[in-house]
């Protein structure tokens, strides 16, 4: 892609965005910046450096350049983009930019749920076994970022969501993961076949010298995608037996039949953390590392931040952060980690969801749910519906604010307990994200006397 002198308008001024002007400075383009909303002065400030202007979302704005490049929160489905394409400007998005100037081979992972974890365990596992590797994309690195240092020989490991994938030409990843296909962003994708079409994108380049790793438990992965896909594939189950790859057997992990560890050498809770040590193990394994010194360096993965996170045992009891569970789906996975006694700490702004799952879980294994969050006349309290979820059915108690649960845990809880966050909520009522959540959460374990 020659980009010298040409005219390309960058929509979205965030971090993708940003790490897109600067690859296209460096590549000769004219780059001007788009966003729907007026910048912070520091933010203006790093485009005014470069030389950018940064001009509002507005159709008139658009112009006539020779490429728009857009950002993964912007929809390549918006009118004025849809309108440009028809006009026989070229729009793409900021992975399938990258890409085309990334060295080295790409490994890319999708899937609902479970992205980033599994894509830090798979870069922890390379660099272990000593493969190098770089790794961006949704978990936090803009793609376009990591292109100056990209090697022949050296990985690039993405974490890849659906909204990257709507806006690709010819990104081809060696080895594509897809980790699971739920019900999700059906906001941004319409329906849920939209939304499954979209994801099998990271497929479609891939040639029969590639490879692919999926969930065999899964039915979009295994019926819609497998008899599509032609690169070599590779598939993982906690359930049964699968034609090439990993699967669980009661409480061993094998490989193609032959045992490749233990469930009890897996640090990581619950059986969802045991697929995504499957699927990582398994590109691990693809991109050159041997087995056993995968299985060794699956013992030492720390986990990730605000993810079931062991913070602290006080006199017996265990304090676990699991702030990143912001849907009733995911606090689900989290009570499925623990064998009981639990004192969970949930509530926040409520996503519109039921919490009727939680009920029959909650009656066997919590001692208590403790509610938090913003109280009406806010209008998306979750503690009322939650309340009345739980109504004479599962204890608990209305503590409002994460110190008062913690205080009320504190005095009741008993040895051999656990205390949960895992909020079932989004946390914006009282906290700016949900890392600024578990990031208070901590601080009140660290401090409690
Ligand atoms: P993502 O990056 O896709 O949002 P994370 O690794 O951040 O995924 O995990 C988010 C939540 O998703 C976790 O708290 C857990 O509840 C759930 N989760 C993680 N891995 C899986 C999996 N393999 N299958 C289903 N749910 C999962």
């Amino acid at each position: 892609m020659d980009l010298r002198g040409r005219e390309v308008l960058v929509v979205g001024t965030k971090r993708s965005g940003l790490g897109a002007v600067q690859l296209l400075l460096e590549q000769g383009a004219r780059v001007r910046a788009m966003d729907a909303e007026t910048l912070a002065a520091e933010e203006q400030a790093k485009f005014d450096r470069l030389g950018v202007p940064v001009v509002s979302q507005k159709e008139e704005n658009l112009a006539s350049p020779d490429l728009i490049v857009l950002s993964p929160a912007v929809p390549f489905e918006l009118p004025m983009f849809g309108a440009a394409r028809r006009r026989g400007i070229r729009v793409i998005g900021e992975l399938e930019l990258a890409s085309r100037f990334l060295r080295g081979p790409i490994i890319g992972i999708t899937g609902s749920n479970g992205k980033t974890t599994t894509t830090a365990l798979t870069g922890h596992l390379l660099r272990e076994c000593k493969i190098p590797v770089q790794i961006g994309g949704n978990i936090g690195v803009a793609v376009t970022s990591l292109v100056e240092t990209s090697r022949p020989d050296h990985w690039n490991l993405l974490e890849v969501s659906s909204f990257q994938l709507e806006s690709i030409e010819q990104f081809r990843p060696r080895i594509a993961a897809c980790l699971n296909v739920t019900p999700d962003h059906l906001d941004r994708h319409h329906d849920f076949a939209g939304y499954a079409a979209v994801k099998m994108r990271m497929f479609e380049n891939q040639q029969e010298s590639d490879s692919t790793v999926m969930n065999y438990d899964d039915e979009t992965c295994r019926e819609l995608y497998g008899p599509r896909i032609k690169a070599c594939q590779y598939w993982f189950s906690s359930s049964r037996r699968v034609p090439a790859g990993m699967w669980l057997e009661r409480d061993r992990v094998l490989y193609d039949g032959r045992e490749f560890m233990t469930r009890s050498q897996i640090r990581l809770r619950g059986m969802h953390n045991i697929e995504n040590v499957m699927a990582a193990a398994l590109m691990a394994h693809l991109a050159g590392a041997d087995l056993e010194s995968i299985a060794c360096a699956v013992e030492t993965f720390p986990g990730v931040e605000h993810r079931i996170e062991f913070v602290r045992e006080l006199d017996g009891v265990q304090y676990f952060n699991d702030s990143k569970a912001t849907n009733v789906d995911a606090t689900l996975k989290a009570i499925d980690a623990f064998d009981g006694n639990l004192w969970l700490i949930l509530g926040g702004k409520d996503k519109g969801a039921s919490y009727e799952p939680l009920v029959e879980p909650l009656r066997r294994k919590a001692r208590a749910a403790l509610l938090i969050g913003a109280e009406p006349p806010y209008p998306y309290a979750a503690a009322p519906l939650l309340k009345k979820a739980f109504d004479g059915r599962v204890p608990f108690a209305d503590c409002g604010t994460l110190d008062t649960a913690l205080k009320y845990a504190r005095e009741h809880a008993t040895r051999g307990d656990v205390v949960l966050l895992s909020p079932a909520c989004a946390s914006f009522d009282q906290f700016r994200s949900y890392e600024n959540r578990g990031e208070c959460f901590k601080q009140l374990v660290k401090e409690l006397l």
